[in-house]
C-alpha cells in the first residue's frame, strides 16, 4: 500500500495526450535518462504516438541522445511545436536555457520551466493525440517531482535503480514519494545489473537482483533487467539509438508490459 497522497493532485493531463508516465530514480547516474528514452523508442515500436520529455534540469540528455539540434518552434497558439525525432516528439529544459543556467536554478524556477514545458508544447492534436508522454525526470526526491503531480495527471512512474544499495536505498526513498503523491508506481527497471564477458558469463558489477528484490518486496510490478553494454553507450552517445537487436528487443517488452497497465 503506498498510502493516500498527501498533497493536492491535478486532475488533468496537458492537452491531447492520452497518458503521462514519469521516470524517475533517486540517484542520478543510474541510467534513468538511457532507460526512459530506450522506453519511449519501444512503445513507438509498438505502434503508439510516443513523446518524450526531457525533464531533467541537472542534465538535459536530449540534445547528445537525439542528436537534437534545432529548439522548438511556435505555433499560432504560442505552443511549442516539438523537433521528431526518431518518431518521438521531444522537448528539453535543454530548449529553454543552456545547461549551465538550469543547473543553478531553485526549485520554483524549475517546477515552472517544467509546468511550461508540458503543457505548452503542442504534444497532439483533437485528430491526432499522443498516446503516452514519458517524463525524463532530474533525479532524486524534491520539489520538481512534487509539483509536477500538482499541475498534471499523471498516470504512472517507473523507478530505475542499479542493483548496489547505495542506489537502491534512494530508489526506495523515490517510491515512497510517488506514493505521497498518490502517483501509481508502474515499474521498477534494474540497469546495469550485470556484464556480459566475452566468454559468456555474466560478471556482476553492482550485485545483480537487487532492483528486482526491492520490486517484489514492495509488491510494485518488475520490468526487467538491463545489463552493462558497450553498445547502448555508444548509442547514446552517437545519437544513434537502437531500434532492432537483443537490447531493443528487451525495450519493446518493458514497453509491453508499461503499456498493458495504461
Ligand atoms: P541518469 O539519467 O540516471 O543520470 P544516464 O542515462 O545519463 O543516467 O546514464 C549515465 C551514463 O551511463 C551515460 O553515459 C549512459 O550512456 C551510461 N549508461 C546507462 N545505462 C547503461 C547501460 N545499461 N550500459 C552501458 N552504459 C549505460
Amino acid at each position: 500500500d503506498q498510502g493516500k497522497p498527501k498533497a493536492p493532485v491535478a486532475t488533468a493531463r496537458p492537452d491531447h495526450v492520452r497518458h503521462v508516465v514519469v521516470v524517475g530514480s533517486g540517484k542520478g547516474g543510474v541510467g534513468k535518462s538511457t532507460v526512459s528514452l530506450n522506453l519511449a523508442l519501444g512503445l513507438k515500436r509498438l505502434g503508439l504516438r510516443v513523446g518524450w520529455l526531457d525533464a531533467d534540469i541537472y542534465g538535459p540528455s536530449a540534445p547528445v541522445m537525439l542528436g537534437i539540434t534545432t529548439p522548438p518552434t511556435f505555433d499560432d497558439n504560442k505552443h511549442m511545436v516539438p523537433p521528431v525525432a526518431f518518431g518521438l516528439k521531444v522537448n528539453s529544459v535543454g530548449f529553454l536555457v543552456d545547461a549551465d543556467q538550469a543547473m543553478i536554478w531553485r526549485g520554483p524556477m524549475a517546477s515552472q520551466a517544467l509546468t511550461q514545458l508540458l503543457t505548452q508544447t503542442a504534444w497532439g492534436s483533437a485528430d491526432v493525440p499522443l498516446d503516452v508522454l514519458i517524463v525524463d525526470l532530474p533525479p532524486g526526491t524534491g520539489d520538481v517531482q512534487l509539483t509536477l503531480t500538482q499541475k498534471t495527471l499523471i498516470d504512472g512512474a517507473v523507478v530505475v535503480s542499479t542493483p548496489q544499495d547505495m542506489a537502491l536505498i534512494d530508489a526506495r526513498r523515490a517510491v515512497t514519494l510517488f506514493g505521497k503523491t498518490g502517483t501509481k508506481v508502474l515499474g521498477v527497471v534494474e540497469n546495469m545489473a550485470y556484464f556480459l564477458g566475452a566468454d559468456g558469463t555474466a560478471i556482476e558489477i553492482f550485485g545483480r537482483g537487487g532492483a528486482r528484490r526491492m520490486a517484489e518486496g514492495l509488491d510494485l510490478p518488475f520490468l526487467g533487467e538491463v545489463p552493462l553494454d558497450p553498445g547502448l553507450r555508444q548509442a547514446s552517445d552517437d545519437a544513434a539509438p537502437l531500434q532492432t537487436g537483443v537490447m531493443a528487443e528487451r525495450f519493446d517488452e518493458m514497453a509491453k508490459a508499461l503499456w498493458a497497465q495504461l
